[in-house]
């Protein structure tokens, strides 16, 4: 790791000395520090008195940077790891109204009467930063002080494991620079998120190092990858082999990484075969081409108002197709008139939203010289979803055949 750092524990409470309880949180915080590669010298057992607990802190801040506490976080008099905390540091007590805020209400919605000794808990060290807690009532904290950081943790095990976890351990990790965490995402089209989940399989899903996530976006899926290492060069590493097992298994999906766009792959799969694209957008105009520079000889683009002018121009008995079969079959007439290696067609209601009543508000269909694909849509051109829905699928699906086409030898 880039930074050595070395932690102490105090683990607090009379309790702990007359051998009533025995000291597990010390253990379990002493394990999670090593697996965050913090080295851990001394742990220290000192009873429920304010000079000794001071005394304890002020010694470790000596020998480490990082000093844990446990325990005497609460409103009685026999809590004093606040006012500890606070000597040790030379910083005066704060009083925290909105800490105090939190703690009141929380005491309503137990429907109990709050003390005067529970207003205690609002008191911090100068420049604490409060550690929230769901789980109970206890505020933890954290002091950066000239001398070092104190980390105060409450001593309810369930509590402290809590608070160590979710936000400790996540804070220490960014502030000691403790290795680095690198990520790839690898880009997916025309599958969709259960069938890629089912796909990588749940051993892969499951690893911790690097990590696997999936996040879709209509038509597209990226599949992230995060690796945790000492350096950029090891993180690097662990990322390419789960690549690679990656590709093994739903390699044929992937269409790029990072900042790939589904445009610019398109585009370049059109230039290596020498293809053109013949777009028909009607109802939503740019749909389709807006990610596409309208000049480049490669794209042969048709714009109407609306799917009805569509119709009018079809031959009478075709007047009776649906939206979607209209959309196939323009998209297949259209992809041989014009010897293109691809056509896509939307069709979209221009004055309607979204509607349970309509099956076909809309359709897209993509044509190669050996697919066809469509897909229809209950929304129309006013619906917020149909730009990013219908692009999304056009091109994911445009992606897909001519790239299954380009497999086949
Ligand atoms: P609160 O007063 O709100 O309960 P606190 O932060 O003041 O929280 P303590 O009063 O010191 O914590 O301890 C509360 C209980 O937590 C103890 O009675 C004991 O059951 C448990 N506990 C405290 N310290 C430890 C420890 N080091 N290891 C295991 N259990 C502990
Ligand atoms: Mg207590």
């Amino acid at each position: 790791m880039p930074e050595n750092t070395n932690a102490e524990l105090i683990a607090i409470g009379t309790e702990l000395l007359l051998g009533e309880i025995t000291d597990t949180n010390s253990v379990y915080l002493a394990r999670q520090l090593r697996d965050i590669g913090i080295n851990l010298f001394l742990m220290t057992t000192v009873g429920d008195n304010l000079q000794r607990i001071s005394t304890a802190i002020s010694d470790a801040l000596d020998r480490a940077e990082v000093v844990i506490t446990t325990g005497g976080l609460g409103p009685t008099v026999d809590d004093m790891t606040r006012q500890a905390v606070a000597d040790a540091v030379g910083a005066p007590l704060v009083f925290h109204q909105s800490l105090y805020d939190v703690i009141a209400e929380r005491f309503r919605g137990f429907g109990s009467a709050m003390t005067a000794n529970n207003r205690q808990q609002a008191w911090l060290p100068e420049a604490a930063i409060l550690i929230e807690n769901p789980v109970g009532t206890a505020p933890s904290f954290i002091v950066e002080s000239a001398r070092g950081v104190v980390i105060s943790l409450p001593g309810v095990p369930r509590e402290m494991k809590y608070l160590m976890r979710e936000s400790v351990v996540p804070w220490l990790l960014q502030k000691y620079q403790l290795g680095v965490i690198v990520a790839r995402t690898l880009r997916t089209a025309g599958i969709g998120e259960s069938a890629l989940d089912d796909q990588i399989g749940a051993e892969l899903l499951s690893e911790r190092n690097p990590s696997v996530g999936l996040a879709a976006h209509h038509g597209c899926v990226d599949v992230r990858i995060t690796a945790k290492a000492a350096n950029r060069e090891a993180a690097q590493k662990l990322l390419d082999a789960m690549q690679a097992r990656l590709q093994a298994r739903i390699g044929q999906h992937i269409f790029g990484r990072d900042d790939d766009t589904l445009e610019e792959v398109v585009w370049r799969q059109l230039a290596q075969r020498g293809g053109m694209v013949h777009v028909v957008e009607a109802g939503l105009p740019g749909v389709i081409s807006a990610g596409w520079n309208s000049a480049n000889s490669r794209l042969n683009l048709q714009q109407y108002d609306s799917p009805v002018d569509l119709f009018a121009a079809l031959a009478e008995d075709s007047r009776s197709m649906s939206l979607a079969e209209l959309a196939v079959e323009i998209a297949q007439r259209s992809r041989q008139q014009m010897q293109a290696a691809a056509s896509i067609v939307v069709l979209c209601t221009p004055d309607l939203d979204e509607s349970p009543d309509i099956e076909q508000g809309s359709a897209v269909a993509v044509a190669t010289e050996q697919s066809v694909r469509f897909r229809a849509y209950g929304f129309g051109a006013r619906s917020s979803l149909a730009r990013e829905w219908i692009s999304r699928w056009g091109l994911a699906n445009l992606w897909r055949q001519l790239n299954a086409e380009r497999a086949v030898p």
